[in-house]
């Protein structure tokens, strides 16, 4: 059995979230894989209804839990997502970008990963003002940056496609801090003679990822960056409603979607839970591999799989071209699990 603690969050959040909650209702009920379910405040809501947007509650179920699964909150992000990675020490913050069928995808058969170091450059929030001006500290070390780059390394080991690791960073104008981050990826390529190792500017890499993302394999970058890159990267193969991802430490993990709570379409109905549930087979990944656990990964591949036949069918939510609302999509989902 394992227990996920289950982040509602803001905006969108609670829609997705119950998406997310029939998925692993379905899983441990239908397909023998044994998954309890905490929901947890956490966000703009428990700001308003706790005087906290991470209540002590939350974070220490969290910390027992397995797992957890985040949805998106609103204007108290900084105070959520940013804390809890640096807390968790979840220092590997990974964004596939994948292409399904039948998206409105600038390019089809898209397989790329970004690899955004989740714990420091300016996410940090040191900042100060001076006079009539403001001051961000932009930290880069020596250790963070090896470790978000053996992450990488072992990671396009893993996926065994192209052996590729692109370095992405701005060393020519930011020549301390990104000359930090380039060297130690440097240092680290020399350990994997059998992944190509390539360097890019930023600037570079966000015209490539329009010109030819099929050139990517794993991209390894600085945590701003990364952020800016994995949105445009989702918005390549078809949209943000499409974009899982994982933030991973040495010991505890936390999956959620790309994108933010997307008050816009709040309570509309048409909120594509594609990210959370795609962020449920990540999650399912990453507790096969910690426990040597086959059921998970089996499980992963079927929860994939169930996203890529619906979208295949036609059947979508309004962001990717279709008309179905989010209870209706994740219905279909649910049927082609089972
Ligand atoms: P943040 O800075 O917190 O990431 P943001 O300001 O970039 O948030 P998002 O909330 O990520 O904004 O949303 C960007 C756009 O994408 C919005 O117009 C929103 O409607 C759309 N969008 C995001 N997620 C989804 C989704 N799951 N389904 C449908 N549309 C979405």
């Amino acid at each position: 059995m394992y227990h996920i603690s289950l982040i509602t969050g803001d905006g969108i959040g609670p829609e997705i979230s119950e998406s997310a909650i029939s998925v692993l209702e379905t899983i441990n009920d239908k397909l023998g894989l044994k998954l309890s379910v905490e929901t947890l405040l956490a966000g703009d809501t428990a700001l308003k209804k706790i005087g906290k947007a991470l209540p002590d509650e939350t974070l220490d179920s969290v910390k027992k839990s397995d797992a957890c699964l985040k949805a998106p909150v609103g204007e108290s992000a900084a105070d959520v997502i940013v804390v809890l990675r640096r807390m968790l020490d979840l220092y590997a913050n990974i964004r596939p970008a994948k292409s399904y069928p039948n998206m409105p995808a600038l390019k089809d058969n898209i397989d790329l990963v970004i690899a955004r170091e989740n714990t420091e450059d300016l996410y940090t929030g040191a900042e100060f003002e001076i006079d009539n001006a403001a001051v961000a500290m932009r930290i880069i070390s020596d250790p963070a940056s090896r470790r978000i780059a053996k992450y990488a390394f072992s990671l396009a080991k893993q996926r065994n496609q192209k052996k590729k690791v692109t370095c992405v960073h701005k060393s020519n104008v930011m020549r301390k801090t990104d000359g930090i981050f380039a060297k130690a990826c440097s240092e680290v390529a020399k350990n994997y003679p059998d992944i190509k190792f390539e360097q890019m500017y930023v600037d570079a890499c966000a015209m490539n990822l329009i010109r030819q993302p099929e050139e990517f394999d794993v991209i390894v970058t600085t945590n701003l960056f990364g952020d800016i890159l994995s949105d445009e990267a989702a918005q390549v193969v078809g949209g943000l409603g499409m974009a899982p991802a994982a933030n991973i430490g040495d010991n505890f993990a936390l999956f959620e979607p790309v994108h933010g709570a997307a008050f816009d379409i709040a309570g509309k109905h048409i909120a594509n839970p594609s990210s959370f549930v795609l962020s449920i087979k990540m999650m399912l990944d990453w507790l096969g591999a910690k426990n040597n656990d086959k059921k998970c990964f089996e499980v992963a591949k079927k929860v994939e799989s169930a996203v890529y036949d619906v979208v295949k069918s036609g059947s979508k939510t309004k962001d990717i071209g279709g008309n179905k609302t989010t209870s209706e999509f994740t219905a279909e989902i649910i049927r082609k699990l089972i």
